[in-house]
């Protein structure tokens, strides 16, 4: 992690600049950083038919959607309306995989209906998508592995008690339902959950795959999902995508071998791609003292951030306006009237009234998972690309919040 915080730049523009010219609450991407994650995927499985699917719902930004889609991306979806922005943003509806969970059948049709690539995670969609089209339209299986991986157990969607996939325990039924209908299964796909340390849990699922896979002639890939770990505070380790790789590209060069045919790899790396890209600058609305706490009170809260509250999440603070200041202890909290704590104990230089914060790692699930609480308008969004800092979104008004509200004539 980069430690300096005297005059912090975000793509070679001082970050104090940014937030003085689009204002606070911002959020600024830096599309460089963006770039070089996707060519760090990239580049460990070179040599390999590799595809990355990067997961829209981390941060679904146009003009980011647009950057990646530049840099050789193709795209997964959790909902047609994902699936109608990466399209708006020029991917070709064969670069789009829908992986659902628990959405209707209509749904399921209408992506067909547009020619993106279909992911099944239960027996019922399976069932019906067989007795609709048969053989004529291909989908992808989402199998539940039972491995448990990943930070905390909101982000663990790969054990028994998951909602997530189809358990490998009825390898029996799925096989009955594509062969009664002549399915014709493409891939087979696994998503553990997010914050996966080890390339063991990628390595568990693999294996698990590997062995289901000898079951389905047709295949064409098999999806190793996202859950790549960035690095929150000095002490985190990210996951060592070179050490995957050398664990994973054998074991699949040795079951392609197995299964007699080249298959693609895919991958659907979400936090990996944008997390450390993003930044969240806030202003000091209040330093407010009580006889136990400091609180440093922002113009910001968790409808803009919500993983302090949700995850628990750690996320760097950085004194744009005051690096050298006293080193003092505060927390950080919202303007939400609700408990609302960014930081607890949060060692800082001092902070003051005006001042802008920096919340580092809030690239990913930070802008996307944002609300209107409190009605309270959604921040800016600014991409930093090709030495300039472009506004990639408006900052919300009053308007937008009643833009679909309907006063009844009573
Ligand atoms: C959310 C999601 C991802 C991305 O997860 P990250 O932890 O952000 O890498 C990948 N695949 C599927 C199916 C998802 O739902």
């Amino acid at each position: 992690m980069q430690r300096q915080q005297n005059n912090f730049s975000i793509g070679q523009q001082p970050a104090i600049r940014i937030g003085q010219e689009f204002g606070t609450p911002l959020y600024v991407y830096d599309g460089q950083k963006i770039v070089n994650q996707f060519n760090t995927l990239r580049n460990a499985f070179q040599g390999m038919p590799l595809r990355l699917k990067y997961a829209a719902k981390a941060l679904t930004n146009l003009s980011v959607l647009k950057l990646l889609r530049q840099a050789g991306s193709d795209l997964d979806v959790v909902s047609i309306e994902e699936a109608r922005l990466g399209m708006m943003a020029g991917y070709q509806p064969e670069q789009i995989m829908f992986t659902p969970s628990g959405v209707a059948f209509e749904e399921i049709t209408e992506a067909v209906e547009l020619g993106i690539g279909i992911n099944i995670d239960n027996l019922s969609m399976l069932e019906k998508l067989g007795r609709k089209y048969g053989s004529a339209v291909p989908c992808c299986i989402r199998i539940n592995p039972h491995i448990l991986a990943g930070g905390n157990e909101k982000i663990q969607v790969g054990h028994i008690n998951s909602k997530f996939g189809i358990s490998i325990d009825y390898l029996p039924e799925i096989l009955r339902i594509v062969k009664s209908h002549r399915i014709v299964i493409n891939g087979l796909h696994i998503h553990t959950g997010s914050d996966i340390k080890q390339a063991g849990a990628f390595m568990q699922g693999a294996n698990v795959l590997f062995e289901a896979a000898m079951q389905f002639p047709d295949l064409a890939f098999i999806s190793f999902g996202g859950g790549f770990k960035v690095a929150y505070r000095e002490a985190d380790h990210a996951t060592d995508i070179d050490a995957l790789a050398a664990e994973l590209v054998p074991a699949f060069r040795n079951f392609c071998n197995k299964y007699g045919r080249d298959l693609e790899i895919w991958f659907e790396p979400g936090k990996f791609i944008v997390s450390e890209a993003g930044y969240l600058l806030v202003r000091v609305n209040v330093v407010k003292q009580t006889p136990a706490v400091t609180f440093v009170g922002v113009d910001s809260g968790f409808n803009h951030l919500i993983r302090p509250m949700f995850y628990d999440a750690y996320h760097e603070i950085i004194n744009l306006t005051n690096p050298e200041g006293v080193l003092r202890k505060y927390n950080v909290v919202g303007y939400i009237c609700e408990t609302d704590t960014f930081a607890k104990d949060r060692q800082l230089p001092e902070v003051r009234e005006g001042d802008i914060l920096m919340f580092r790692n809030a690239g990913a699930y930070g802008f996307s998972m944002s609300s209107n609480y409190n009605s309270r308008p959604r921040p800016a969004e600014v991409l930093v690309y090709g030495g300039k800092a472009h506004l990639v979104r408006k900052r919300e008004t009053l308007e937008d919040l009643v833009r679909n509200q309907v006063i009844v004539d009573f």
